[in-house]
């Protein structure tokens, strides 16, 4: 097949399209033909060089594709199926694996990362990562899905336990995880107050959701938050851009808040002001990539589109089951492919 492959570390001219053995799936494992792979910051990342990754190495952290071969051990999927991939690698037998906390597995690494990704022509990965992808969705649109909604919905549903009617600060709104939560949030039936450099990138949040917008070269962040919250702050600030941005998000939280953090674009050194944390009793937590968990839980279950972009919502089944008085299938569940936390 062909790839896309790295031999040494630096700027885009050291990728090389070239042939390389097609991938032999495990019977554990399914073969997917890969029709879109999206572009993650990670690559470029990757790309300049991080620790544990070897060369030649194949880029590539969000894949959607079609199923071309299944092995002997692999039921619920069949060729030709759409899907696009869980974008993470674990041993999936691990006491964190059995609990499904796959993102805290020692062996835990992101597709394209310190394992091959989807640059390629063909992928083989274990059938925990297969997800089905509905009609409504076209090849590139669920390449843009897996890393960032991975995401930021660990970060506002596995770490900030967002709940309804909160306010959340989502930094970054035309940033991969930026749109992914402006989404997740409404989709939590949260207020979202969200922060771009120019208008036209406020108007496609406001487009997607988002209830406030803050430009970030024009406005103080913190006062502008006040100024929305009637001086209270914000539930959950959504915080990937790092020392830029961070002393505008901790002065945005209302008391008892709450800022998740999955990223350092702009730097990783931030000054804290600890007399502050403990008196308003904030929680400051880290969040990364994700976990995996069975459908009854969560699954996969509405896509719209909106001005020409995609929305697709992960929603937790087992609460909406829950609300209408239904007890989760288990039976059926079982049978049905696996969503991300
Ligand atoms: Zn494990």
């Amino acid at each position: 097949m062909k790839a896309v492959r790295i031999h040494e570390f630096g700027g885009p001219e050291v990728l090389r399209y070239e042939d390389v053995p097609d991938p032999k799936p495990r019977n554990d494992q399914v073969l997917v033909r890969v029709r879109a792979c999206a572009l993650n910051h990670l690559d470029i990342w990757v790309r300049k060089g991080l620790p544990g990754v070897s060369l030649p190495h194949t880029l590539g952290s969000d894949i959607a594709g079609e199923i071309v071969e299944v092995g002997e051990y692999v039921s619920g999927f069949k060729p030709g199926q759409r899907v696009l991939l869980a974008p993470m690698h674990f041993c999936n037998h691990c006491a964190k694996c059995v609990a499904g906390l796959q993102n805290q597995c020692p062996e835990f690494t992101v597709l394209g990362n310190r394992v091959d990704g989807g640059n390629c022509e063909l992928i083989a990965v274990p059938t925990v990562n297969v997800i089905p992808i509905p009609d409504s969705l076209d090849f590139n649109q669920a390449a843009s899905v897996p890393l960032v909604f991975l995401t930021a919905w660990h970060m506002l549903v596995g770490r900030a336990g967002i709940r309804p009617g909160q306010t959340v600060l989502v930094l970054g709104a035309s940033s991969g995880v930026g749109i992914a939560a402006i989404q997740i949030a409404k989709l939590f039936h949260a207020r979202v107050i969200t922060t771009a450099g120019d208008e036209k990138k406020l108007e496609k949040a406001r487009a997607l959701g988002a209830d406030h917008g803050i430009n970030h070269y024009k406005q103080k962040i913190s006062e502008e938050v006040k100024k929305i919250t009637n001086k209270e702050g914000v539930d959950i600030v959504i915080e990937h851009v790092g020392a830029a941005t961070w002393e505008e998000s901790i002065k945005s939280l209302k008391p008892a808040g709450t800022l998740v953090t999955c990223g350092a674009t702009t730097g990783p050194n931030v000054g804290l002001e600890l007399r502050f944390v403990y008196s308003r009793q904030l929680s400051i937590l880290g969040s990364y990539m994700g976990t995996i968990i069975r459908s009854a839980d969560t699954r996969l279950c509405r896509t719209s589109e909106t001005g020409g972009g995609s929305h697709i919502s992960f929603e937790r089944h087992s609460r909406r089951a829950r609300a209408h008085g239904k007890k989760p299938d288990v039976r059926q569940n079982r049978a049905e492919p696996v969503g991300m936390l």
